[in-house]
């Protein structure tokens, strides 16, 4: 089994994307929101409306995503927040999907912008598991105007782990010989969290928490 080649591919912060390319092409605006502080917050009417999703300027604030609009107000007063958009979602999605059933057979999508594909067996259409990850990025990116991340390994729990590295736009593997490497690469990024931000940071970055016993 350990031929296998699974790519994980997941949307970068879908929703405000979806919302940013949504506005830069069917709307005529300049402004892309991906560049500036901004998030999707769902019910904005009410005050304890959460965030659903965020710029990468806004996660430099330490805006995070499910915490309340009132609280991401707090620490980025300039936030720009713009109201969820199911219908632009559900389309996106399926824009998303189609493309990555042109590269692989066996497709299952895991959530609204986050799916499997399995692509044992396709080098002689694609390339190495390296160059067809970045032709379906590139070719994402090129087409739908919003950007992915694709992790690639030989199981999909490591490929998940592999997308969750350095974002966006980016292509990283995580086969099991890579593990001890990269994984001591992230424990030494935890160290180093931990003495800027204190030993919370570390517990907050449920992303490392969440998956590593599961290895
Ligand atoms: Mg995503």
């Amino acid at each position: 089994m350990d031929d296998r080649v699974i790519f994980h591919i997941d949307v970068n912060s879908a929703f405000l994307s979806w919302e940013a390319v949504h506005r830069l092409q069917d709307l005529g605006e300049e402004l892309d929101l991906r560049t500036i502080p901004s998030a999707v917050g769902g019910d904005m009417s009410k005050r304890h409306g959460v965030i659903l999703a965020k710029s990468i300027p806004a996660k430099k604030y330490n805006v995070r995503t499910g915490e309340p609009i009132v609280d991401a107000l707090r620490k980025c007063p300039n936030l720009t927040l713009v109201s969820p958009n199911r219908e632009l979602y559900a389309r996106n999605s399926a824009a998303f999907m189609e493309i990555l059933r042109r590269y692989s057979d066996t497709v299952e999508q895991y959530s609204i912008d986050e799916a499997f594909a399995d692509m044992t067996g396709t080098e002689g259409l694609f390339g190495s598991p390296i160059e067809a990850a970045h032709r379906l990025k590139d070719e994402i990116r090129d087409t739908l105007g919003f950007t992915v991340n694709v992790g690639i390994s030989s199981n999909k729990l490591l490929a998940k782990m592999a997308g969750d590295f350095e974002k966006p736009d980016k292509v990283h593997t995580l086969f099991p010989d890579e593990i001890r490497e990269k994984l001591e690469r992230l424990d030494r990024a935890m160290d180093s969290i931990r003495e800027k931000f204190g030993a919370d940071a570390v517990r907050r970055a449920s992303f490392l928490q969440k998956d590593r016993p599961d290895i």
